[in-house]
């Protein structure tokens, strides 16, 4: 398995291109939030296989262009938990509020809910409801090589903002409690900034000391 990183959007989001390399190089991106004309680019230029576009919950800036990209590959597109469905439903809204190019409203293809597997690009993926971020965040689990994908539920020394709509403070320290805790050897990549394992969190990030 190999893992493209790039950073997109005004808020500095990883976008994530998922390849089994084991498997024809099948693929899925994760939250590819902006610029879908690179993102397609850095696929070809890689030799990957586009499969599925999966988002782990419903903010601007990690699913601006998904549709444009389940479009352009005529694969599917595979959102959070429903929860998250009012931040798709008002996409173009919030692009307005802050100033951004407009990107149109749309939803998922489908939701997905917490305890199931997905099976993408050859790849087995388990599916975490991990609220508090937003209502229906979801952080996707490979088990063979220890890499969790968990969006804006924890960042290196941070965590995620709470003071958007359905965010909640407490929610989501007991969403990193429950479900990220016993995560030890595990590599976390998160939807901004660096990298991380939880046992490095638990000792340096101020907002789990306590916990
Ligand atoms: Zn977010």
């Amino acid at each position: 398995m190999k893992i493209i990183e790039t950073v997109v959007s005004a808020f500095q989001q990883n976008a994530r291109l998922v390849i089994n390399t084991n498997d024809q190089n099948r693929a899925f991106w994760v939250d590819p939030g902006d610029e879908a004309e690179r993102l397609i680019e850095l696929a070809e230029d890689n030799g990957a296989n586009v499969e599925a576009i999966l988002l782990t919950h419903g903010h601007v800036d990690h699913i601006g262009d998904a549709r444009v990209l389940a479009d352009h590959y005529k694969v599917p597109l595979i959102g959070p938990d429903e929860a998250d469905k009012l931040f798709f439903e008002s996409l173009a809204e919030t692009c307005r509020q802050y100033g951004l190019p407009v990107k149109a409203s749309f939803l998922p293809d489908r939701w997905t809910q917490h305890g199931e597997t997905l099976e993408l690009a050859g790849l087995s993926l388990d599916v975490v409801h991990a609220p508090g971020h937003s209502p229906g965040h979801m952080m996707f689990l490979h088990a063979p090589s220890k890499i969790a994908l968990v969006g804006d539920v924890i960042f290196m020394q941070s965590i995620g903002r709470t003071d958007l709509p359905g965010g909640d403070h407490a929610t989501l320290l007991q969403s990193i409690k429950r479900e990220l805790w016993h995560l030890d050897g595990w590599r976390l990549l998160c939807g901004h900034g660096a990298s991380t394992n939880i046992e490095d969190e638990k000792q340096l990030n101020p907002f789990l000391q306590g916990l």
